[in-house]
């Protein structure tokens, strides 16, 4: 019944294996995916704007997606991906982030120029060029932003974090990611060396929602609330003193003081 949809040509029995999704498909599924991941359940509207489509056309292919079981409907709440529109989703975001991680680790990209790139390169990939992009990069767990990236199974591993607003003061974190959809704010984050991997001490904190002062490396920056509320980052694996953001990878490699850091970026930047 799939193969007279034309907007689902060649759906197979396995959503991986299928390489047959069109571009709609796959940008609807992974803004889906997205979308629930942070809320739970996909509402109708929020899946418009992340897209930039008309309300109208959302419920259109929802339904559709639907019918062809990418997708349940949670009562007033909006949709929830089938476990294969999730792993229909995961596929596209895995190519997404390989193909991130070779822009920059292979290409010289910088992390603010590859979320364009990939958009429109993880519709056209093959499959195999883009296992080849892994290996060539030595199987990356994470993309230059720090999001993990998901396996060929279709299994992601979403480590525990909060928000560097949250970060006590006094307390040092490690960056672990922020989103790629905003250039400018990449750019600044570069500036200041706040990249995955970075460990960043919470100064202090101006009262009323003021400036924040952070210091990373040897250096101290005010940021405002809401950058900081942006950038997600993880428990250090225990109290150690800050080191240079840019000779982190070269600090933990041969103490082995941390067990748990995100490998991926050796790979990624090499
Ligand atoms: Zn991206």
């Amino acid at each position: 019944m799939t193969a007279h949809d034309p907007l689902l040509p060649a759906v197979g029995a396995s959503a991986v294996s299928s390489p047959a999704l069109t571009e709609p498909v796959e940008d609807y599924l992974k803004a889906i995916y997205e979308l629930e991941s942070r809320f739970g359940a996909a509402a109708t509207s929020d899946v418009a704007s992340a897209l930039a489509v008309a309300p109208a056309s959302v419920t259109g292919m929802v339904r559709r997606l639907a019918t062809q079981g990418f997708l349940d409907h949670v009562p007033y709440r909006g949709v929830q991906l089938t476990p294969r529109g999730r792993h229909a989703a995961l596929r596209t975001i895995r190519r997404h982030r390989i193909l991130e991680c070779y822009l920059t680790g292979v290409l010289g990209y910088s992390w603010d120029l590859v979320h364009d790139e990939a958009e429109r390169l993880e519709h056209a990939a093959s499959d195999e060029l883009i296992e080849r992009m892994a290996s060539a990069l030595g199987h990356p767990t994470a993309d230059p932003h720090g999001a993990p990236i998901p396996t060929v199974d279709g299994m992601v591993e979403e480590r525990p974090h909060r928000t560097l607003a949250e970060l006590p003061v006094g307390e040092t974190a490690r960056m672990l990611r922020v989103s790629d959809k905003n250039p400018s704010l990449l750019r600044y984050l570069a500036d200041i060396a706040l990249q995955p991997g970075a460990e960043v001490t919470m100064v202090s904190r101006a009262p009323f929602d003021g400036p924040l002062t952070l210091r990373i490396g040897h250096t101290e920056f005010a940021v405002g609330p809401t950058l900081a509320a942006q950038v997600l980052v993880e428990a250090m694996p225990f109290a150690a003193p800050a080191v240079a953001p840019d000779a982190a990878d070269a600090v933990v490699a041969p103490s082995a003081t941390a067990p748990s850091l995100p490998k991926s970026r050796k790979s990624t930047v090499r």
